[in-house]
């Protein structure tokens, strides 16, 4: 049945820029609601995949199957229509809009009339904590807040799947920690989340399963706890 298959299966994808391998046969699928946490050095081909997941550009080779459809050839606006959606590493707000009016670009592709658009971008705000902030500019936000409003942003399409690249850098560990507790409420709301993050600290006790990536490839995965245990991993961070 539909609720126990993987929301997410990736199969053998591939992708080279030039001649640079920044993705090679990864294979993992996501089970449904879940926290899946994404590690690995910088210029492991985290984002990469992100894009290849959300859209952003097709695998040179492999299979992307979303609910069970094969989503591959889906551009990006295709794949957000059917419940995918990601932040970006780097904000990528509308600074000179408004906090309500950045959220409202996502709420519009639920909702076309402007009221219920309106209503859903209140309540995303109300759930990440940015709605005292609704009225102001994005560009005069804080960084910790912008990295929330992205959140919001993503959270307004409504997914299944919500993909954070990196949304807790920066941090501080209070910051974090209410960073952590939001990702705790997005899963608890039935949305599955793939995370990238750096900090161990706060990856670890957050996710229910870990991947590791390194040079684009596989390196690990599993529970948490044994991932960070895994020779290969301990090899890779020592190494780096
Ligand atoms: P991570 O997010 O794990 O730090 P990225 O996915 O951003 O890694 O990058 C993986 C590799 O692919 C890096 O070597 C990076 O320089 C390269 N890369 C990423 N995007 C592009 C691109 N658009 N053009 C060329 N090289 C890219
Ligand atoms: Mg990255």
């Amino acid at each position: 049945p539909a609720a126990d298959r993987p929301i997410l299966q990736l199969t053998d994808i591939w992708q080279r820029f030039g001649g640079l391998v920044a993705n090679a046969e990864v294979t993992f699928d996501v089970p449904r609601g879940q926290i899946l946490g994404l590690i690995g050095p910088n210029g492991a081909g985290k984002s990469t995949l992100f894009g290849i997941i959300a859209g952003a550009r097709a695998p040179v080779q492999g299979q992307v199957v979303f609910e069970g459809r094969d989503v591959t050839r889906l551009d990006a606006p295709a794949r957000c229509a059917l419940g995918i959606a990601r932040t970006y590493q780097v904000p990528r707000s509308f600074d000179s809009m408004s906090v309500l009016d950045n959220v409202m670009v996502g709420s519009f592709s639920r909702h076309t009339r402007a009221a219920a658009a309106r209503e859903a971008a209140l309540e995303v705000l109300d759930f990440t904590g940015l709605i005292g902030r609704a009225g102001a500019s994005a560009g005069d936000l804080t960084p910790p807040e912008k990295r929330r409003l992205e959140v919001a942003r993503a959270l307004a399409t409504e997914p299944r799947l919500l993909l954070l690249d990196e949304v807790m850098t920066g941090l501080t560990p209070s910051e974090a920690r209410k960073g952590v507790e939001l990702i705790r409420r997005i899963r608890d709301r039935g949305i599955t989340v793939i995370m990238v993050e750096h900090v161990m600290e706060i990856v670890m006790p957050l996710v229910d399963r870990a991947i590791v990536l390194n040079l684009g490839r596989v390196l690990s995965q599993g529970a948490p706890q044994e991932v960070v245990r895994d020779p290969a991993v301990v090899a890779a961070y020592l190494g780096d």
